[in-house]
């Protein structure tokens, strides 16, 4: 995948022309050229010329070849490129079926006439192709493990023949050859815990006396607890949400308790929450915003006033009104994953009946909850249309 300097983009139809062509070239005046497009570059002939070619799936052809003669190069509604595909008259043989323009793979012609082989160009202007495209270009081959024994009565160590048979794609072997860093681990992240009042964890074994328990955890802290207590006790801390304590702060895990920090950095996470977990949803959304808490109530005070709800402080913080969070926690996944994970979210929110005006929340999200649902229904219906 080649990445264009924004000076150097195919901003036009012409300079997409001068560098991905779908079109056979003139036999006489580039005899190489077209013996290479012959020979490498034409898909085909499937459909009814051929129906048992490996492209073709119920009676169409899965790469919707031949395509239409078009005149010029144009973009499509989505944005994607109609390569120029002239009738010209210039056509090829292939198994005994005569082939044009209609059945051309897009290539270039300086790559082709280097490397000799199929090389297919696409030109990709879309964001949302991204992620396609690493996943295509990481797949990897295809393969098979195969393997010939001469009785099957020894034991079979099936862990030993995983690490023995492990592939790897070309792409990840070339990074661990050079012993790239697998995963990158800066800067720290710091996961933090929160919880409604009285309900933090405790752990204990389920033949503990659960009244020596009860004494036991009764003063104890929690990572949240004591994210309120430092705000007591240290003023440097007050201007911070709780997401921004770590930058400042460290927490101390046996003694249970956050201190100022000397050195190092530290970015804080808040631990994942469903929507369905209402009073503690709500919360997690005030502690993206409010700094300096000491208590419960101040967690849910929104300019002088305490709120009895976490949601009805979020509502007086303009958080509920448009579904503003909901929408967010979307986009945010979208971030993260495909289409379908998206729209799984969005239907849990509609069967939890989290949102307060659903429609809104559709039309304000329509272009990643419908990410590719088109190209999913046009294979799954081999239907281009
Ligand atoms: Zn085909």
């Amino acid at each position: 995948m080649l990445w264009l300097d924004h000076r150097d983009k195919l901003v036009s139809a012409e300079l997409i022309n001068s560098v991905i062509c779908a079109e056979l070239p003139d036999q006489r005046m580039f005899p190489k050229l077209y013996m290479a497009v012959t020979s490498f570059m034409m898909h085909g002939p499937c459909g009814k010329a051929r129906s048992d070619s490996p492209c073709m799936k119920d009676r169409r052809c899965s790469k919707f070849y031949p395509k239409k003669f078009v005149p010029v190069t144009s973009f499509d509604e989505r944005g994607y490129p109609i390569y120029r595909r002239r009738d010209t008259g210039v056509t090829v043989f292939k198994r005994g079926v005569e082939l044009d323009n209609r059945s051309v793979v897009s290539y270039n012609p300086t790559l082709l006439m280097k490397y000799q082989g199929h090389v297919n160009i696409e030109f990709c202007n879309k964001s949302n192709c991204i992620k396609y495209l690493f996943k295509y270009i990481t797949k990897g081959v295809d393969r098979v493990t195969a393997a010939l024994q001469l009785s099957d009565d020894h034991c079979v160590d099936e862990i030993q023949q995983y690490y023995d048979c492990r592939y790897l794609s070309s792409s990840e072997s070339i990074w661990r050859i050079f012993k790239f860093d697998i995963h990158c681990r800066w800067p720290s992240v710091q996961r933090l815990t929160f919880h409604l009042r009285g309900d933090q964890r405790i752990v204990f074994k389920d033949r503990s006396n659960l009244a020596s328990v009860l004494t036991r955890n009764k003063n104890k802290d929690t990572m949240f607890l004591a994210w309120m207590e430092a705000n007591r006790d240290y003023s440097s801390g007050r201007g911070l949400t709780y997401i921004q304590f770590p930058s400042l702060f460290t927490y101390d895990s046996e003694l249970r308790s956050w201190h100022p920090r000397k050195r190092g950095q530290m970015i804080g996470r808040l631990t994942f929450v469903p929507a369905t977990s209402r009073e503690l949803y709500y919360m997690r959304l005030l502690l993206n915003i409010q700094v300096g808490c000491t208590s419960f109530e101040d967690i849910r005070t929104v300019e002088g006033h305490r709120y009895d709800t976490y949601r009805e402080a979020c509502g007086a913080l303009g958080l509920l009104a448009d579904d503003r969070g909901f929408i967010d926690a979307i986009h945010e996944l979208s971030i993260l994953g495909s289409g379908h994970i998206v729209r799984n979210l969005f239907a849990n929110f509609l069967i939890c009946s989290s949102l307060g005006d659903p429609l809104r929340v559709w039309e304000q999200t329509l272009p990643v909850l419908v990410e590719g649902l088109l190209y999913e229904r046009r294979r799954a219906l081999n239907a281009p249309g």
